[in-house]
């Protein structure tokens, strides 16, 4: 009988390729359902997928057959008749029989899903109710064969068609129950890999989107930065020009002036000194964001260092009225610093407790060493690694900071209080560059309240042992 053309199978739910039976089906519970039917009713079964794979076998030697294929021509004999048995079409509706030479009868039964034909499975070999005694086509196929095949045939108990029917209905149910459940379990995980798939899609689309826009960002930023110097220097040249001169007419190099023209020229140069102050701010600004700013780190001393801020300061402090006190406990310290920069921190810091305190207030700068372990606090002592700081705490008894706006102040341009703070003058660039100049040093900055009243900002630096193991570390 020839192969008639393989029916289609059903459609992948996600597109990718048809379905075969192969794929879908649970093999280990198909053969294990075979070998049940097969021992519960005597008669092989082997399950073929639409395309002629072979799905699950559970075979199921007759005596007669062990005589077959006691030799080779019977072997060979044997495997044609089960390949045409496996070829022979059956349709979802009418089930086929093929007949081997003995006269033993293999029945073929269409297996669909969902309504469409997606293998068959073969019961056999057995001997029919209808077979009396062993075919001539016995001896013309393999005339040699032993005597004993003939006896034997005759002694096989016949199925009766009934019964047939009823076990072919029944392994048919059996086997499309599987092949429903073995397909919801198989389009249940593809649709899950397929929104796996999908949710994977979508993050790599968003993290190439990011991609792109940190980099129009960066490149922004680093324009900024460039438009920002470039600026800056070319406003500062001109600017210390104005102040020379302007001091100058002070000096009376230029001759004497009038009150009225001192004072105008004091305005001159007053106003000067703030543009030039905010220049440098921006022009520093621009240098850390940017990285160009270059530290000149030496061996510093911090008793020394505050001790010129105070000086800088004192004459301020002193017209307000405002006492400006440092102290430290005298604890050996290794710190490698660049000096200028590190006094631009502390005088700023100095200048903005002076500013913002009211007369009679006080300042006090205190330098100590603090040692301990990172993460102390959330006990994760024991593993942490030991650090040594040097905290310097500018504290002041001025008007306070609000607890809301203690990070914040650290932001380029940000005041607190923009109406009180023109009063007091300033760009609002001093802590953001504070802030950095700190954080290249490896240091942290933070502001807190003082009691009863007042602000304490504490800039906490890392020994240079300290900062060495950790530069190693992230290099
Ligand atoms: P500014 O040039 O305005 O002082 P800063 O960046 O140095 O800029 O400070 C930002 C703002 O933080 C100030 O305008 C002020 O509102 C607040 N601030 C800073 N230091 C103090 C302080 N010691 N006490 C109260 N407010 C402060």
């Amino acid at each position: 009988m020839s192969a008639a053309p393989r029916p289609s199978s059903p459609v992948d739910v996600l597109g990718d390729r048809p379905v075969r039976l192969e794929d879908v089906v649970d093999r280990a519970a198909v053969d294990e359902l075979c070998a049940s039917l097969s021992r519960l009713f005597g008669v092989g079964l082997r399950v073929y997928s639409a395309e002629g794979a072979l799905v699950a076998s559970s075979p199921f030697e007759q005596p007669v057959c062990g005589v077959v294929n006691e030799t080779a021509d019977g072997r060979r004999a044997c495997g044609a008749v089960v390949d045409a048995a496996k070829n022979v079409d059956a349709t979802t509706t009418t089930a086929a029989t093929h007949t081997c030479f003995s006269g033993l009868t293999y029945r073929i039964v269409a297996l669909e899903y969902e309504k469409r034909q997606v293998g068959r499975f073969v019961l056999g070999p057995f001997a029919s109710a209808d077979l009396a005694q062993a075919p001539p086509s016995l001896r013309t196929t393999l005339p040699t064969i032993d005597a004993r095949a003939e006896s034997l045939l005759a002694r096989m108990p016949r199925i009766k068609n009934d019964a047939l029917e009823r076990l072919a209905e029944h392994a048919k149910t059996s086997l499309e129950l599987v092949i429903f459940s073995s397909h919801r379990a198989y389009l249940t995980s593809k649709w899950h890999l397929y929104s796996v798939r999908e949710s994977y899609r979508e993050l790599e689309e968003k993290t190439r989107r990011l991609e792109g826009a940190l980099a129009r960002l960066t490149e922004v930023d680093r324009l900024k930065s460039n438009f920002l110097a470039t600026v800056s220097h070319e406003l500062r040249t001109p600017l210390t020009s104005i102040l020379g001169y302007g001091e100058m007419l002070s000096d009376g190099i230029a001759g004497p002036l009038s009150e009225e023209q001192a004072e105008f020229v004091t305005t001159i140069r007053t106003k000067g000194e703030q543009l030039l102050a905010l220049i440098t701010g921006l022009l520093d600004l621009s240098k850390l964001e940017s990285g160009t700013m270059h530290l000149r780190p030496t061996s510093t001393r911090i008793g020394a260092l505050l001790g010129e801020v105070v000086s800088t300061v004192a004459p301020v402090a002193r017209k307000k009225g405002i006492e400006v006190s440092t102290s430290d406990d005298g604890v050996p310290f290794d710190l490698v610093a660049d000096p200028v920069r590190l006094r631009q921190v502390f005088t700023n810091l100095v200048e903005n407790a002076v500013k913002f305190t009211p007369t009679g207030g006080s300042v006090a700068i205190t330098a100590r060493v603090v040692e301990g372990r990172d993460g102390a606090e959330t006990g994760g002592a024991l593993l942490a690694p030991v650090f040594r700081n040097l905290e310097v705490a500018v504290a002041d008894t001025g008007i306070g900071i609000p607890p809301l706006e203690r990070e914040k102040i650290f932001d380029a341009f940000y005041q607190v209080d923009s109406g009180s703070t023109r009063a007091h003058g300033g760009t609002g660039l001093g802590l953001s560059i504070v802030k950095r100049i700190v954080e290249a040093h490896g240091g942290t900055v933070r502001a807190l309240a003082n009691e009863p009243c007042g602000t304490v900002f504490v800039v906490a630096l890392p020994s240079a042992h300290a900062r060495k193991i950790a530069e190693d570390a992230s290099s």
